[in-house]
């Protein structure tokens, strides 16, 4: 394993030798000497159920031993499907195995529709492991951001600033983009809000350009109940869900319009005969990936967890701010359900610069070092710490004692 590791992300995430893991058990985790962490990165939002959520463990367990998957349809994916359908709005919905797959699949199903090859992203975005979207902004260009990429990787991709409608409204005019994709707030490079009216205008200047419009709520869908589009009542031609929902099992998701959803049932992927939609993969939609997600949609994720989670999360940013003002630091802390985290700047970024700004990877790094030597595992440099639906007041107050600790050392006397 290069670097000592099975996935990339897991030694480079962190910046120091990898952790191994023992074991999970609820909000924490054990490593193979027998510490434990309180965790506050929850795997990137992929494990905001704790770890071994009950009714997962039991549905899951019981979908192996029946048959992990047939590659044809079964109860509970119709029982996924009509309940996201019921939470968000859009009627139609298909499984992939990540939000990557899912993002991939949103593109082509947009590009076939509208006839157009461009997409356009924010400042700021991350939308997982396609082309596309692996690209930065290089002057008036969009350029691959990672190794290994095509040059033409972001031939096809414009990318303007976030809250910035005229930008989007001088892209869109051309009438040659398929689809705006987006997180309803920006969640990868610290938080960037909407400001106001911002979502609203978004869905107004893609309707009148004949632009798609795809939330990704990757990450968002756990901070409110039926996600922030339901919660800010959004409208959009697309909605991507993925990482926790899967409670660690490959799982993405994307729902549609009704329009589009029409479109592709009259355009399957066949394998003789003339060519359909590219989507599709062999273990998509696996019985195991619709027992996990039922269950989750049904037993954990009710609008009372949320609700609680929330809760958490309020107490989380109170909590760091007043840990701020208590050393008279002028930072800030983040807002948005269950997430918190680190602003240094004395005002919430609007853009991804000002998120930029808010950030400092040295102290990330030695924080986490500061807090796992205290058996707290502390997010990602892009994240902020997350409250989750496995958490308690008391593990939010040990993460604030903690950080307090934290802060006092640093300062000095
Ligand atoms: N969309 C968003 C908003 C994300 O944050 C991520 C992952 N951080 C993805 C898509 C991709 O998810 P995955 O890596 O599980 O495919």
């Amino acid at each position: 394993m290069p670097g000592g590791v099975p996935m990339a992300w897991m030694k480079g995430l962190y910046r120091t030798p990898p952790l191994y893991v023992a074991r999970g058990e609820g909000a924490s985790f054990l490593d193979v000497d027998g510490n434990r962490y309180l965790d506050f990165n929850v795997a990137d939002l992929s494990m905001t159920m704790g770890f071994g959520p009950g009714p997962i463990v039991e549905a899951v367990s019981r979908q192996a031993a029946e048959g992990a998957h047939f590659l044809l349809p079964n109860e509970d994916a119709i029982a996924v499907s009509e309940e996201l359908a019921r939470r968000s709005g859009l009627p139609f919905w298909q499984f992939t195995l990540s939000a990557s797959g899912a993002n991939t699949e949103v593109i082509r199903l947009a590009r076939f529709l509208t006839k157009r090859e461009k997409i356009l992203v924010f400042e700021g975005h991350y939308h997982g492991h396609l082309d596309e979207t692996l690209v930065e902004r290089d002057g008036e260009r969009a350029a691959p951001g990672l190794l290994g990429l095509p040059a033409h990787a972001g031939a096809a991709t414009l990318i303007v600033p976030f809250n910035d409608l005229e930008a989007v409204d001088a892209a869109l005019k051309g009438e040659e983009v398929a689809l705006v994709m987006t997180e309803p707030a920006l969640t990868n490079c610290n938080v960037v809000l909407p400001q106001a009216g911002f979502l609203e205008g978004l869905r107004d200047v893609t309707r009148r350009h004949g632009t798609l419009l795809c939330y990704d709520e990757a990450h968002t869908y756990q901070f409110a109940y039926g996600g922030l589009v339901r919660d800010w009542r959004l409208e959009a031609d697309f909605h991507v869900l993925g990482k926790g929902l899967g409670t660690g099992i490959s799982l993405g998701l994307y729902g549609m319009s009704s329009e589009i959803g029409k479109l592709a049932a009259d355009h399957l992927d066949v394998d003789i005969g003339a060519p359909g939609l590219a989507t599709g993969g062999t273990t998509y939609a696996s019985a195991l990936a619709a027992a996990a997600a039922r269950a989750a949609l049904f037993e954990v994720l009710t609008p009372e967890a949320y609700e609680r989670a929330r809760a958490l999360g309020a107490r989380l940013a109170e909590g760091l701010e007043r840990v701020f003002d208590a050393h008279s630091l002028p930072w800030r802390a983040f807002r948005l359900g269950p997430r918190s985290g680190y602003c240094m700047t004395p005002e919430l970024p609007k853009t991804y610069d000002q998120a930029k700004a808010s950030l400092d990877s040295h102290l990330i790094d030695t924080r986490r070092v500061f807090m796992a030597n205290r058996g707290i595992w502390d997010a990602i440099a892009s994240a902020g710490p997350q409250a989750s639906f496995a958490h308690g007041e008391a593990d939010i107050d040990t993460y604030l004692a903690a950080a307090d600790d934290f802060i006092t050392e640093l300062l000095g006397p």
